[in-house]
């Protein structure tokens, strides 16, 4: 891959995580707001926040393990290298998964054994958006399978 495209994928990253660490001040900022509700917000309610926070940090975090991870391969020169079978992963799949580790061959055969698309429709709550917009739009392939 060239550099120039490599740094491109870099400033892509750090800018992910910048938006990351202002979007996990926001969740903290609602929870701190929603306990101060006093005797109008019942137990139940603030544990889901609680729930909801820890999900989000949960997901959050394994997302930012992702890209720090390629961050790594940029720096040791193996970004857009297939795990797998080492070619090249497809560029405009990385455009649209940029942590993608998979060329989409490979991506397809490993979901194939383990039987299931991991990929599917999550809550639509502000943090997770940063999630979703960069997982694969995968066409379904079961209404394809039904139109022919
Ligand atoms: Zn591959």
């Amino acid at each position: 891959m060239e550099k120039t495209q490599l740094e491109t994928f870099k400033n892509l990253f750090n800018s992910i995580k910048n938006h990351h660490a202002a979007n996990a001040i926001e969740v903290g900022g609602e929870l701190v707001w929603s306990s101060k509700g006093g005797d109008d917000v019942d137990l139940s309610s603030r544990e889901r926040d609680r729930e909801l926070l820890l999900k989000l940090q949960g997901r959050n975090r394994f997302y930012m393990k992702k890209i720090d991870e390629a961050l790594h391969r940029i720096e040791n020169g193996t970004f857009g290298d297939c795990a797998e079978c080492g070619c090249e992963i497809d560029e405009t799949r990385l455009e649209a998964r940029p942590t993608a580790t998979h060329c989409i061959d490979c991506k397809e055969a490993q979901e194939r054994e383990e039987g299931h698309i991991p990929y599917s429709k999550r809550s639509h709550t502000h943090g997770l958006e940063i999630v979703n917009s960069n997982v694969v739009r995968m066409p379904n392939r079961n209404d394809n399978a039904a139109a022919m």
